[in-house]
């Protein structure tokens, strides 16, 4: 486990940090996001941001995990005797929103799920960078991107991750990362 406030990882069953002091509880996932992480100047990897409360973690998928994932999906339906149409609808939902299935895992589920994933500590952040994408209503239910959003982070040395994401300004997700980043956080609309 790690520590919920600092991320120090710390021995199994450990009530109270001895880094920080901070009682420990079970990590919450506080926001995830769908992204696509920069790679490059020409190249991007499309990935997960999940928002734990002292650090985040990089998920990235593949077409077998999603393929396991929807199998999950309908042997639940099937052992709750949902009917094939319930089924098919939650299979359906669940492909249109993958992100969410990390809403409700642990990070000790979500690591060792592909080799490349893994975290970063937010302590270790200077500087946290975010606009906003503006997204404006499209035809059917396809929202029409006009801008695409940048989330970067920077380490005390000036290195950085650079994502770029869909998520366009909302009142939640803004204070759940002031929340996170505090003073940190620069974030534009
Ligand atoms: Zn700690």
């Amino acid at each position: 486990m790690n520590c919920n406030h600092c991320a120090e990882p710390l021995e199994d069953g450990t009530l109270v940090c001895p880094y920080c002091a901070t009682a420990q509880g079970p990590e919450q996932v506080q926001l995830v996001l769908p992204v696509n992480r920069v790679t490059s100047l020409v190249s991007m990897v499309s990935c997960y941001a999940v928002f734990f409360d002292a650090r985040l973690i990089i998920a990235y998928s593949s077409p077998e995990l999603e393929a396991a994932d929807l199998e999950r999906v309908r042997a639940e339906c099937a052992a709750k005797g949902a009917s094939p149409v319930k089924t098919n609808l939650a299979m359906m939902r669940r492909q249109a929103n993958f992100y969410q299935r990390y809403e409700s895992m642990r990070a000790d589920e979500i690591l060792p799920e592909d080799d490349r994933n893994g975290w970063l500590p937010y302590r270790q952040l200077a500087r946290v960078e975010w606009q906003s994408a503006v997204v404006a209503p499209g035809s059917d239910d396809v929202p029409l991107v006009r801008r695409e959003g940048e989330l970067a982070l920077f380490d005390a040395e000036g290195n950085e991750i650079r994502f770029i994401h869909f998520q366009p300004h909302q009142v939640a997700v803004k204070a759940v990362l002031e929340r996170l980043f505090a003073f940190k956080l620069h974030y534009q609309r």
